[in-house]
């Protein structure tokens, strides 16, 4: 288990790439947390009351047996991967800002940063 989603306690990862729904933590809990996952990225979804009200006021922290959150969270999903908000950790397109080197994957840029030392990447597509 990620040791991120490993402090929610119960959880749901919706992965935005697949609309794939994963379980964390199931087990005593009434409320669960909803973790979007871009591919790098982890974000809490959040309920605002409205959608000029503070941070403060969000809600972050669902009944498990509240489906209806669990249908939204996955329209957020699919909306995201429409405008393609996520990054495909093993083909994403990558450019070492040091020596201006095209790199393809997590995995080339890990080869590159060990061999050459550079550390600063850009995304691009
Ligand atoms: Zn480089």
């Amino acid at each position: 288990m990620d040791p991120e989603t490993n402090l929610l306690g119960w959880s749901n990862r919706i992965d935005v790439q697949t609309g794939r729904i994963d379980k964390f933590g199931e087990g005593n809990y009434s409320e669960r947390v909803l973790i979007v996952y871009s591919g790098i990225h982890y974000d809490a979804l959040a309920l605002a009351p409205t959608s000029d009200s503070p941070a403060e006021f969000d809600q972050t922290r669902f009944l498990t047996t509240d489906d209806d959150i669990l249908t939204a969270a996955r329209a957020i999903a699919d909306s995201l991967r429409k405008s393609h908000k996520y990054t495909d950790v093993a083909n994403f397109t990558l450019r070492c800002e040091q020596c201006k080197t095209g790199l393809k994957g997590e995995k080339d840029a890990h080869n590159h940063a060990a061999a050459t030392g550079h550390t600063r990447f850009v995304e691009y597509q």
